[in-house]
């Protein structure tokens, strides 16, 4: 049976140090390589580049798309000025991502967005995200935990009737690694997971299609043995081989 490819959106480090102080190296962290593996797929890493259509060959090769964690989304691609809250922003990243999501409808790809991949998602169909999830009303848990990766921080609840409730039940504790998230939900996708403070974890295309976000790092949990975030990736590949 043919494992399905699956594309990870890299990310561009700058080295601080070594060899070659300031120079960009394209890399993804290994976790979303592990869980790729472990769930059956064949991963590949797609670097961060500008040329409109290598990035759609990009797409075109592979079977499914995992969008990756990273900085911050340039507020200005959904219709905000920056605030004092704004962190770091990359646009090459910004830039690429969107076309990433765009070339992947169009040619009806899976895509798991990954906490940065969820707020890209959303923001390339149109939605907004809160600056700081402190801007959201009723927001009191701390989404940026300083603790491993792997440690379940806190409790997501997931909607009844969504794709994410027939993949992972009802709840799950997770890990948290953001300080932003979804604000207006994007024309064509519903919410398909909240933390008990109201904040958006998970949002999922109302169509028969496979796009998901996450706002936690499945990949962390995954890698280090955890059943229940390893059947999200089971059912990209899932999905990815229906082509
Ligand atoms: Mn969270």
């Amino acid at each position: 049976m043919d494992k399905p490819l699956i594309g990870i959106i890299g990310n561009i480090l700058i080295d601080q140090g070594g060899m070659f102080p300031g120079y960009e190296r394209a890399y993804v962290n290994n976790d979303y390589v592990i869980s790729v593996v472990k769930a059956g797929g064949i991963p590949v890493i797609l670097p961060v580049i500008s040329d409109d259509n290598t990035i759609k060959s990009q797409v075109e090769k592979v079977d499914g798309i995992i969008i990756s964690g990273g900085f911050d989304i340039n507020p200005l691609f959904y219709g905000e000025e920056p605030t004092e809250k704004q962190g770091f922003t990359f646009n090459e990243r910004d830039e690429y991502d969107m076309k990433i999501v765009k070339y992947s409808s169009q040619l009806k790809k899976p895509i798991l967005g990954i906490c940065r991949g969820i707020q890209v998602i959303n923001v390339a169909f149109g939605g907004t995200l809160y600056q700081d999830t402190s801007f959201a009303k009723g927001s009191y848990i701390k989404h940026m935990q300083n603790s491993k990766p792997d440690l379940p921080s806190h409790t997501v609840e997931i909607i009844k009737d969504s794709m994410l409730y027939n993949i992972i039940g009802e709840s799950a504790i997770t890990n948290s690694f953001h300080h932003q998230s979804v604000k207006d939900v994007a024309p064509g996708f519903k919410i398909s997971a909240m933390a008990k403070d109201g904040i958006i974890e998970a949002i999922e295309s109302e169509k028969e299609d496979f796009i998901l976000g996450v706002q936690w790092h499945p990949e962390m949990l995954t890698a280090r043995g955890d059943t229940q975030m390893l059947k999200i990736f089971e059912n990209l590949i899932l999905y990815s081989k229906k082509k």
